[in-house]
């Protein structure tokens, strides 16, 4: 939409189906946060996020999803930027109980 950044963050509501995009609007290779500003109702809104999460930031937010049933392991991979079966090391090594199905199974072979 605009030629700038163009990084982007989803908030989920609690049941975790009512997701909302930000799309940052400040210039490609900017310092710092990334901003969206914007209006809903008349109201201003400001939204800011951590530019560049570490990767353990990125593993814990995927390994959330995933335990909350919201994202897949292939998703909860995609979302940490690791292979599936870099995610299952993560998942076995931090003792989670994985809720392991037919279709982890098939994203685990490539589909
Ligand atoms: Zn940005």
């Amino acid at each position: 939409m605009n030629p700038g950044c163009d990084a982007t963050v989803q908030f989920h509501d609690d049941l975790g189906d009512d997701p909302c995009t930000f799309h940052c609007a400040l210039p490609a290779g900017h310092m710092g946060d990334h901003e969206e500003t914007g209006q809903v109702n008349g109201e201003t809104y400001r939204v800011t996020w951590q530019g560049t999460p570490t990767t353990e930031d990125q593993i814990e937010f995927a390994l959330r999803e995933y335990l909350a049933k919201r994202a897949s392991i292939g998703r909860a991979a995609e979302l940490a930027g690791l292979s599936v079966q870099e995610i299952i090391e993560q998942v076995v090594k931090r003792g989670i109980e994985p809720h392991w199905d037919e279709q982890v199974i098939r994203e685990a072979l490539g589909e």
